[in-house]
């Protein structure tokens, strides 16, 4: 499974080790010692969901589905 990591210290952590600042991941030792107590006030990495997994097969789905109807339409002139 997918780990985000640091990047600070670009190592793998689990999403809820993380905290974010201006959409780079920061481990808490990182964190703390770039930003100091700001670091706690950051927003925690969320969790991946299987939800985007699936927004992301349906646009698939979706993108073959209607290249296959033009492709029948066009083979149908
Ligand atoms: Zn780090």
């Amino acid at each position: 499974m997918f780990k985000p990591s640091c990047y600070s210290c670009r190592k793998k952590f689990e999403p809820s080790a993380l905290r974010v600042s201006y959409s780079k991941n920061y481990c808490e030792s990182c964190g703390v010692g770039l930003f100091g107590e700001d670091y706690f006030s950051f927003p925690p990495k969320p969790a991946p969901t299987t939800r985007r997994n699936l927004v992301v097969h349906g646009a698939v789905v979706l993108l073959v589905g209607g290249f296959f109807l033009f492709w029948m339409s066009v083979g149908g002139l």
